[in-house]
Parts: C-alpha cells; sequence; structure tokens
C-alpha cells in the first residue's frame, strides 16, 4: 500500500499543472498523474498567440512543457500514465493506475476535455497544418484566406461567423438541413456576406499533402461529390469532457457529462475532491481560463488540507 500524498492531480493540462505548479509551492508535494498523452488539447494546435505573457506566441507543445518544467521546478512530480479507477468513497481517497494504488488526502480532477474528431486519416494527418478545432486560437491565421467549417450547432455557427472576420470566404458544412444551432445563430451566420452554407454534406477526406488545400465532400442526397478549395479546416462538431472515471462518484450535467462545481469554488459534491478547467466549463474553455481554474482548486485544496490539519490537532 502507497504512502498517503497530500493531493494527487489528475490530468496534465493547463489546469493541473497550475494547480501542480501552485501545490508544489504550497509545500504539498502533489503527485501529478498526467496522462500517457499529457499535454491536452494544445499539443494538437501550433502557434498560441492568446496566453498572456507569450507575447510573440509560442507553439501549444512548447507552452504545455513550460507549464510542466515550471511545477517540476518547485517539487512537483509526475506519473506519465493514464488512471484507470478511482475510489472516493472514503479518505484517504484512491487512485489506481493499473494494480497500482495511489491514497491522498484531497484530489483535484483536471482531465479536461476533447474536441470530437470526424476520425478521418486525413483530419489527423493535417492537424496543426489547416486543420483546427479553436477558431478563438486559429482563425486570424487564416486572413484573407478560404475556410471550412464542419458543423450544425451553436459552436459551428459561431465559429464560421468569427472567422468571416478575418477569412476571405467561409463554407460552413452540415449533413443536414436543419439546425442544433439556436436560431439566432443561424441568422448571424446567414447575415454574413462571405459565408456560405454547403447542407446535406459530409466530409469524406480533408485534401492536402503537407497543409489543408481542399476538402472533399459527399451529398447525402445525390451521393455526389465535389471538393471545396479551402485554405483552413475547422472542426466544430462539439466537445466531450474526459469524465468516465468520475460518473459514479461526482456530481455532473446529466445530458453533457461535465462535472458540476459549487459556486465561485472548485469543490465537487465530494469534500476534499476538486475540479478544475474544461472538465467542469463549457463554456470558456480557455487554456488561460483553465489555468486559473487549476490555480482556484490548488488553493482550495491547500485550505481544504490546513482546515483537515487544524481539526487534528485540536481533536488531540
Ligand atoms: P452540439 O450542439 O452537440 O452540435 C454538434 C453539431 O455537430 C451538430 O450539428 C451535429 O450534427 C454535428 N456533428 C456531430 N458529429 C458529427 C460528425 N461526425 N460529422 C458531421 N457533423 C457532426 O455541439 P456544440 O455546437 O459544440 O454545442 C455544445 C453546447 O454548447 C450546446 O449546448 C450549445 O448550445 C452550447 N454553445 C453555446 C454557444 C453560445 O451560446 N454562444 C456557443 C457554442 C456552444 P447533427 O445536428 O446532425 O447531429
Amino acid at each position: 500500500m502507497s504512502d498517503v500524498r497530500n493531493v494527487i492531480i489528475i490530468g496534465g493540462g493547463p489546469a493541473g499543472y497550475t494547480a501542480a505548479l501552485y501545490s508544489a509551492r504550497a509545500n504539498l508535494n502533489p503527485l501529478v498523474i498526467e496522462g500517457f498523452n499529457w499535454g491536452g488539447q494544445l499539443m494538437i494546435t501550433s502557434d498560441v498567440e492568446n496566453y498572456p505573457g507569450y507575447a510573440d506566441g509560442v507553439m501549444g507543445p512548447v507552452m504545455m512543457q513550460d507549464f510542466r518544467r515550471q511545477a517540476e521546478r518547485f517539487g512537483a512530480e509526475f506519473l506519465t500514465d493514464d488512471v484507470t479507477r478511482v475510489d472516493f468513497s472514503e479518505r484517504p481517497f484512491r487512485v489506481y493506475v493499473g494494480d497500482d494504488e495511489y491514497r491522498a488526502e484531497s484530489i483535484i480532477v483536471a482531465t479536461g476535455a476533447s474536441a470530437r474528431q470526424l476520425g478521418l486519416e486525413s483530419e489527423l494527418r493535417l492537424q496543426g497544418r489547416g486543420v483546427s478545432y479553436c477558431a478563438t486560437c486559429d482563425a486570424s491565421f487564416f486572413r484573407d484566406k478560404v475556410v471550412t467549417v464542419v458543423g450544425g450547432g451553436d459552436s459551428a455557427l459561431e465559429e464560421a461567423t468569427f472567422i468571416s472576420r478575418f477569412a476571405s470566404k467561409v463554407y460552413l458544412v452540415h449533413r443536414r438541413e436543419e439546425f442544433r444551432a439556436s436560431p439566432i445563430m443561424v441568422d448571424r451566420g446567414r447575415s454574413a456576406d462571405n459565408v456560405e452554407f454547403v447542407l446535406n454534406k459530409v466530409v469524406e477526406e480533408v485534401v492536402g499533402d503537407g497543409k489543408v488545400t481542399a476538402v472533399r465532400v459527399r451529398d447525402t442526397v445525390t451521393d455526389e461529390v465535389s471538393e471545396l478549395e479551402t485554405d483552413g479546416f475547422f472542426v466544430a462538431i462539439g466537445h466531450d469532457p474526459n469524465t468516465a472515471l468520475f460518473l459514479d462518484w461526482l456530481d455532473h450535467e446529466a445530458d453533457t457529462g461535465y462535472l458540476v462545481t459549487k459556486g465561485k469554488t472548485t469543490e465537487t459534491n465530494i469534500p476534499g475532491v476538486f475540479a478544475a478547467g474544461d472538465v467542469q466549463d463549457h463554456v470558456y474553455r480557455q487554456a488561460v481560463t483553465a489555468a486559473g481554474s487549476g490555480c482556484a482548486a490548488a488553493l482550495d485544496s491547500e485550505r481544504f488540507l490546513s482546515d483537515l490539519r487544524h481539526k487534528a490537532l485540536t481533536a488531540t
């Protein structure tokens, strides 16, 4: 059986590493179980130009290495593996990586969310080379260029409208004629002169050798295949929070699976278990907001641990 740690942080993205930095500087010797594919969503972006402090921009993976190194500098420990099970029935809480058990008085869940992907081989190959999952991050790279957005929800409509301020032309490809998006968002998309709706079409392939040059689509009614010449391809078909491990323990939104935190805190329904970053935020979803939330979780957990210590002292 392992020693009991002060805090275990599950997840290695902006929220998890920021929580690790603050916990390490508070002498709490955090263990970060960062996931086999650590770094989170920024590992599939290229330049990040909207993270304060990087005046010249930074590559997403480089930024995550910087985050990680900063936490390491103050003594955070990392385990580059995936958590397979948790048991939050009592304190110390238990976290498992295969057969290995780790125990801690407090837990910070920062497993993030994953942008849904179409699942095309060409989409994976061209990630960061014209294929993007974040208009806020990447729209400005397509100034005066042609961009295709896929999806029919609020995200897709919002992204198409946002990108239309930069790009010369935006194709919005949706697989049906009706939109899941709210009418006001559809109206906004329609009223932008340079947004063209391409309906009843599914994307079959992202075309390009080294960078995106076109998108091949198939008409769902006629089966006809055609190509849209494009420089950028934004996939906006939703996000899924990485919460499967926690659904039996932590309160979450029934329809989406996002964890629920209390008011302005990062507290979950279990005292001592905190949630930070995109795993509990489907509204802002930015690296900087996730980092802020990771900081809040570290402060919340630090306060929780010091209350525990205080209670233990006054009980003796
Ligand atoms: P969403 O509502 O789940 O919509 C996903 C869209 O992607 C749907 O139109 C869906 O098509 C399409 N899609 C899914 N899988 C696909 C595939 N494999 N190939 C092609 N198309 C696919 O997701 P979202 O737009 O990200 O919105 C998530 C939540 O955030 C919603 O509650 C939304 O209202 C909210 N949101 C709000 C705002 C705002 O108010 N400003 C902005 C963004 C998001 P089908 O319709 O055919 O299923």
